[in-house]
C-alpha cells in the first residue's frame, strides 16, 4: 500500500487564502501588515527563500521591505537598522534571513530583534514562551510541520515521534512543539548512536539534516508518519533528506520534497506577520 502524500502545497494555500480575508479585515482598520526582510550577500539559495517569501505576502495583502546589504557588512551596522525596524511604526515583522557572514553572530541579532517582531520565532522570549505553552510566535518551520500534521488528522497523543536533526530553528523547537502535543519524543543527532534503531521505533518520524537520503525504507517502521524537513540542492534538482520512492511504500503518511514542509514554512510565516501585527495594534490602542 502506498502512503498518503501530505500535501504542504495545497495546505499552505488553504492557510494563504483564509490570512488573506483576516489581513483585508485589518485593512478596514487602515493597518496593512508590514514585513522587514533583511538579506546580506547573495546566497543563491537565500535569495530563492526571500523571493517566495515576498511573493506569498503579497499574494495575501501583507507589504514586505527588503533591505540588503553586502556580505562585508558589520555587526554593528546591522544591529543598529533592526533596532530603527523595532521602532518603525509600519513594520509589525522582521526576518533576518539565515545562514549570516561568519563575522556576525546570529544569536546577537536575534536578540536585538523586538521580540513582538520576531516573526520567525527565534527569540529566547518566544522560544521561553513556547516552552511553558504561553502565546507566542512559533518557528515557522516546526509550527508548520504541526498544522500539516493536525490537517491530515495525524495523532499524536501518546505517540511516539522521533526527530532526527536538532538544531535551533527546526529539531529543537519541533520537539517543544510535539511534546505539548503529549506526544513522547526522542531526538537525534549526529553523535546518536545506532540512528536506524532510533528511526525504527518511531511512529512519527520528522527529518532536519540537510543530507540527501539519509533515511532508507529499511530505517522506517512499517505504517510510520514520515516528515521530510531537508531541502538538498543537486544540479537544478532539490532532494529531501529521506529516500521518499522507497519509503513511500510502507509509511502511511510522508511529505514530498519540494512541495511538503517548505510552503508550510512560508505560510506560517504569514500567519506570525499577522498576529504580530494584530498584536501591536491592539497595544496601541490600549496606550
Ligand atoms: P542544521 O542547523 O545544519 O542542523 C542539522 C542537524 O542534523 C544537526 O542537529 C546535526 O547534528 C544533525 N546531523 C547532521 N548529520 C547527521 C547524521 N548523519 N545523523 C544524525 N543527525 C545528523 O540544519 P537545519 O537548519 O535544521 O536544517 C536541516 C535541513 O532542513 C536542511 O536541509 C535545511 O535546508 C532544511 N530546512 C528546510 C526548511 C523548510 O522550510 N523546508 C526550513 C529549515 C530548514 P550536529 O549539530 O550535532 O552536527
Amino acid at each position: 500500500m502506498s502512503a498518503t502524500i501530505m500535501n504542504g502545497k495545497e495546505v499552505a494555500a488553504q492557510v494563504k487564502s483564509e490570512l488573506k480575508q483576516e489581513v483585508a479585515k485589518l485593512n478596514r482598520e487602515y493597518v496593512q501588515p508590514g514585513l522587514a526582510v533583511l538579506l546580506v550577500g547573495n546566497h543563491p539559495a537565500s535569495e530563492t527563500y526571500v523571493k517566495a517569501k515576498e511573493k506569498a505576502a503579497a499574494e495575501i495583502g501583507i507589504r514586505s521591505f527588503l533591505i540588503r546589504y553586502p556580505e562585508t557588512v558589520s555587526q554593528a551596522e546591522l544591529l543598529h537598522r533592526v533596532e530603527q525596524l523595532n521602532q518603525d511604526p509600519q513594520v509589525h515583522g522582521i526576518l533576518v534571513q539565515l545562514p549570516l557572514p561568519k563575522h556576525i553572530h546570529v544569536q546577537t541579532v536575534i536578540d536585538t530583534i523586538d521580540p513582538q517582531k520576531d516573526v520567525d520565532g527565534f527569540h529566547p522570549l518566544n522560544i521561553g514562551s513556547m516552552q511553558v505553552g504561553k502565546e507566542a510566535l512559533l518557528p515557522c518551520t516546526p509550527f508548520g510541520i504541526l498544522q500539516l500534521l493536525k490537517q491530515y488528522k495525524v495523532d499524536l497523543q501518546g505517540k511516539h515521534a522521533v526527530i532526527v536533526g536538532h538544531s535551533h530553528i527546526v529539531g529543537r523547537p519541533m520537539a517543544t512543539l510535539l511534546l505539548n502535543e503529549n506526544a513522547t519524543v526522542s531526538v537525534c543527532h549526529i553523535y546518536t548512536q545506532n540512528l536506524k534503531e532510533m528511526t525504527r521505533m518511531a511512529d512519527i518520524l520528522i527529518v532536519a539534516v540537510g543530507k540527501k537520503h539519509l533515511i532508507t525504507s529499511d530505517m522506517v517502521k512499517p505504517g510510520a508518519v514520515v516528515v521530510d524537513v531537508g531541502i538538498n540542492r543537486e544540479e537544478k534538482r532539490i532532494f529531501g533528506d529521506c529516500d521518499f520512492e522507497s519509503i513511500k511504500d510502507i509509511a502511511s503518511y510522508i511529505t514530498p520534497v519540494p512541495g511538503g514542509v517548505g510552503p508550510m514554512t512560508i505560510s506560517m510565516l504569514l500567519h506570525n506577520t499577522l498576529l504580530a501585527a494584530r498584536t501591536q495594534v491592539k497595544e496601541l490602542a490600549t496606550v
